[in-house]
C-alpha cells in the first residue's frame, strides 16, 4: 500500500531512471505526483471527424496512420517530418519541425491508431486537406481493449509531458497510485469543509485526475468542478494561514519604540524645500504612529513613480536619527542608490547627519573607512545597493530599514537586512502597484500605505503610439523641445548590433542621432557596460542640463529624476513589459512643463500581447489600472516572479483566476489564526499536516 509520503521509487513502474526524471519535475513523493494535475482534459468518448474539423480551432482527432517521410528543405536545410493519416471521412497531414527522432526511432507505423491534438489549418500547398504543425499525439495500444482503458472511451487527463515522461506515462503512474493509496488524511478542518460544501480530499484527488463521465467539459476547462474547487481552496487556505501566521509572528516581535513628539514631526517636514502633499503627510503620520510602538513597523509604501515616496522615506529616516538610531536604505541599482545619496545629502545638508553610500564599486580603503564609521555609530544613514547585505556590514544601532523598489529584491534579502539590527522598524517601497486582492496575500505580513496623489503642478504625460513612417515627425518634435530648452530621453532595448533580434541598437541610434539628425545638439549615450565612473559622469551631465538628448538602455529605468526632461521616446516599445514601460514613462512629467511619451513600434509584426500593452499604456497613466492589466496579460506567475515574492509556487490554484476562492480562504484563515478560542484547533490542525506541507506553507512552529 502507498502512503502520501511514500517516495515515488516505490510506485510500481518507477525505476531509478524514471524516479530521476520525476525528480527533475520536482516530484519526489506520491503526494507530489497526485498534486501534478492535468493541464487539460480530453473527452475521448467521441472524437471530431476529419470532415467536421473547423480550421483554426484546437481539436483532437482519432485517425489511422498512412505514410510518413522526412524531407529537407532546399533553401534553409530545415528537416521536416511529414505524416498523413485518415479516418472514414477524410485525410489530414501532420508536420513536425526539428523532430528527426520521430523518423529515426520509427515512432509511427502504417495502420496505427493515433490521437492528434492541435490547431488544424488549411494546407498552404492547396492539397485541400487540413494540416497541423507539431501536434501533441498519443499512439493507442492495440493490445489493450477500450473497455476499462484509462486512455480511451472516457474523459482522459492530459499532463504536461517532460523529458522522459510522456503524458501517457504520468497518467498510468497516477492511476496506479490512486488505486493503491491506503489512506489520505484530511487537510482541512471539518467545520470549513461543511461551511463551504467542499469535497473530501481523497475523492477530490480521484475526480480531478479521472473525472466521472457526466462531468461537463466547460467546468473542467474552467477548473470549477467540485473536485478541482476543493483542491484550489485547500491550497489557497494553507497559503493564507501561512501568510497570516507570519504576520502574527511579526506582531509579537519587540523592537525599540521611537520618541516622536509634535516638534520632531514638524522638523521632519521642515527639511523639505517644498510642501509635502496631503498623501505624503498622511503616510508619514501612519509611519510615525508605527514607529512609536514597541512592535516594529512593517510597512509597505505603494505609490506611482514620482509621487514622492523617497522624500517620505527620508523624513522617516530623520525621525530615526533624532532617536539616536541608524538607517539602512537599500536600492536595486547603483544609479538609484547614488541618486538617493545625492538627494539625502542635499536634504540633510544643514542637519549635520552623516550620510554614506555603499556600492560594490567602492575602493577597498574607502569601504573599510565607511564600515568603521558605521560600526562606531558615527555614520547615521547608509544608502546602498545589495552591497549592504554583505556580512561585514555591521551597524552600531540599526533602527530603521528602508528598501526601495522592493519587488526587485527577494523576501530573504529583506530579512537579511533586518537581521543586522534588533527588530528594526522596516519600510519597503514599490512603484509597481499590486491589485488589492493580491497584495494582501503577497504582502500579508505588512501594513500598506498608499500615496495616491502627485505633487502639484504636474500634468499627466501625453502618450503617443508611432510607427516608422512617423519617425521624422517625432524627430522634428524633439528638435523643437530641445530648442525650448527641454531635455529628451531616447530609450533602446539593446546595446550592440544583434541581427537575430533585429533591434535598433542603442549605439547605432546614438551615432545616427548625433551625426545626422541632431548635429547641433548635445547627444550622449548611457548603457550598462560603461564603468560606473563613466555612467556617473554621463548622468551628472544630463542632470545638470549639459546634455540635450540622452540615448540609453534601460539602466535609467528606475534611476533618473530630471525635472527638465519632457520627452521619452521608446524604441521597439512593443518589446518591453507593461510595468517597465510605465516606469520608463515615469522618468518624464517630473516638472511643471507638459511632457510626452512617444512609443515607437518596431517594423515587424507585433504580437497581440504587445499591441495590448501599448494600447493600455496609451489609454491610462494610472499605475493600478496598468498593474491589473499587466496581471491579466501575463498571469500572476510572471507578474510577481514566484521566487521574488516569497510565495510558494502554487500547484493547483492561480491567484488571478481564483480570486474569489482566495477571498474566502483568507477569511477562514484569518479567523483560524487570529481567533483566541481557536488557537488550540489551529495547532491541532497544523500537527495533522505532514511536515512537508508545514514547511511549504511556512507553518513550522505553530502552536
Ligand atoms: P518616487 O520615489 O515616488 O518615485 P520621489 O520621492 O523620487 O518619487 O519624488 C519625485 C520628485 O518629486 C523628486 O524630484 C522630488 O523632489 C519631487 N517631490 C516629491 N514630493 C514633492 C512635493 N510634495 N512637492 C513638490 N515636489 C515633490
Ligand atoms: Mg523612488
Amino acid at each position: 500500500m502507498l502512503e502520501l509520503q511514500t517516495p515515488v521509487q516505490f510506485v510500481k513502474g518507477v525505476g531509478p531512471r524514471r524516479a530521476h526524471d520525476l525528480a527533475a519535475k520536482n516530484i519526489h513523493t506520491v503526494e507530489d505526483l497526485l498534486y501534478t494535475l492535468p493541464y487539460r482534459y480530453e473527452d475521448r468518448t467521441r472524437f471530431c471527424r476529419v470532415s467536421d474539423l473547423q480550421p483554426g480551432a484546437k481539436t483532437s482527432i482519432l485517425v489511422e496512420v498512412l505514410t510518413t517521410s522526412l524531407t529537407v528543405t532546399r533553401k534553409s536545410r530545415l528537416k521536416i517530418f511529414d505524416l498523413s493519416a485518415r479516418d472514414k471521412t477524410g485525410l489530414i497531414r501532420c508536420k513536425w519541425f526539428h523532430s528527426e527522432y520521430l523518423h529515426q526511432r520509427k515512432i509511427f507505423r502504417r495502420g496505427q491508431q493515433v490521437i492528434f491534438h492541435g490547431k488544424f489549418e488549411p494546407d498552404p500547398f492547396g492539397t485541400g486537406s487540413l494540416q497541423v504543425i507539431n501536434p501533441e499525439f498519443e499512439i493507442l495500444d492495440e493490445a489493450v481493449p477500450i473497455q476499462g482503458s484509462i486512455d480511451m472511451g472516457r474523459i482522459v487527463p492530459v499532463y504536461e509531458a517532460a523529458r522522459g515522461l510522456g503524458a501517457r506515462t504520468l497518467r498510468r503512474l497516477i492511476h496506479t497510485v490512486l488505486s493503491e493509496l491506503s489512506r489520505v488524511p484530511e487537510t482541512l478542518p471539518v467545520a470549513i469543509l461543511e461551511r463551504h460544501d467542499l469535497m473530501d480530499r481523497r475523492a477530490a484527488l480521484q475526480e480531478s485526475h479521472f473525472p466521472s463521465a457526466e462531468t461537463p467539459g466547460e467546468d473542467l476547462a474552467a477548473r470549477r468542478t467540485p473536485a478541482l474547487r476543493r483542491l484550489i481552496f485547500e491550497e489557497l487556505f494553507l497559503l493564507e494561514v501561512g501568510v497570516r501566521w507570519k504576520r502574527r509572528l511579526a506582531r509579537n516581535a519587540r523592537g525599540t519604540p521611537f520618541h516622536i513628539d509634535p516638534r520632531l514631526r514638524r522638523t521632519a517636514s521642515n527639511f523639505l524645500p517644498f510642501r509635502p502633499t496631503r498623501a505624503q503627510e498622511r503616510v508619514l503620520d501612519e509611519m510615525a504612529e508605527d514607529m512609536r510602538q514597541a512592535t516594529p513597523m512593517n510597512r509597505l509604501l505603494q505609490g506611482d513613480v514620482g509621487c514622492g515616496k523617497t522624500v517620505v522615506a527620508l523624513q522617516a529616516s530623520a525621525m530615526a536619527v533624532e532617536n539616536g538610531a541608524q538607517v539602512a536604505f537599500m536600492a536595486p541599482t547603483e544609479i538609484l542608490a547614488e541618486q538617493h545619496h545625492h538627494y539625502a545629502g542635499r536634504l540633510f545638508a544643514r542637519s549635520g547627519y552623516r550620510v554614506g553610500l555603499l556600492t560594490s564599486g567602492l575602493k577597498k580603503m574607502e569601504r573599510r573607512g565607511l564600515l568603521e564609521e558605521l560600526y562606531q555609530g558615527k555614520l547615521q544613514i547608509l544608502i546602498g545597493t545589495h552591497a549592504l547585505l554583505e556580512p561585514d556590514v555591521a551597524f552600531h544601532k540599526l533602527g530603521l530599514v528602508i528598501i526601495d523598489e522592493q519587488h526587485r529584491f527577494g523576501v530573504r534579502q529583506r530579512f537579511n537586512l533586518m537581521n543586522k539590527g534588533a527588530h528594526p522598524h522596516t519600510l519597503v517601497m514599490t512603484a509597481t502597484p499590486i491589485p488589492r486582492t493580491l497584495s494582501m496575500t503577497l504582502y500579508g505580513d505588512l501594513d500598506v500605505s498608499v500615496i495616491d496623489e502627485m505633487p502639484p503642478n504636474r500634468s499627466p504625460v501625453k502618450t503617443y503610439l508611432l510607427d516608422e513612417p512617423k519617425r521624422s515627425q517625432a524627430y522634428r518634435f524633439i528638435a523643437d523641445q530641445v530648442k525650448q530648452g527641454r531635455q529628451v530621453y531616447v530609450l533602446c532595448p539593446l546595446i550592440e548590433d544583434s541581427p537575430k533580434l533585429d533591434l535598433r541598437p542603442a549605439r547605432r541610434i546614438f551615432e545616427h542621432l548625433r551625426g545626422q539628425v541632431f548635429p547641433d545638439s548635445r547627444v550622449e549615450l548611457l548603457h550598462g557596460r560603461l564603468k560606473s565612473m563613466e555612467k556617473d559622469a554621463v548622468m551628472q551631465r544630463f542632470a545638470a542640463g549639459q546634455t540635450d538628448i540622452l540615448v540609453s538602455t534601460t539602466v535609467i529605468e528606475v534611476g533618473m529624476d530630471v525635472a527638465n526632461a519632457t520627452v521619452m521616446l521608446i524604441e521597439h516599445a512593443e518589446r518591453f513589459g507593461l510595468a517597465q514601460l510605465h516606469q520608463l514613462r515615469g522618468r518624464v512629467g517630473r516638472g511643471c512643463e507638459p511632457s510626452y511619451c512617444l512609443l515607437m513600434q518596431g517594423a515587424g509584426t507585433i504580437t497581440p500581447e504587445g499591441a495590448q500593452r501599448l494600447n493600455c499604456l496609451r489609454e491610462t497613466t494610472d499605475g493600478f489600472v496598468i498593474a491589473e492589466k499587466d496581471l491579466a496579460i501575463r498571469g500572476p506567475g510572471e507578474f510577481f516572479g514566484a521566487r521574488q515574492s516569497g510565495l510558494p509556487t502554487l500547484r493547483v490554484a492561480q491567484l488571478l483566476r481564483d480570486r474569489r476562492a482566495l477571498e474566502t480562504a483568507r477569511k477562514e484563515a484569518t479567523y483560524l489564526v487570529d481567533n483566541f478560542e481557536s488557537q488550540k484547533s489551529l495547532s491541532q490542525w497544523v500537527a495533522g499536516l505532514s511536515s512537508g506541507w508545514q514547511a511549504r506553507y511556512g507553518l513550522v512552529g505553530v502552536g
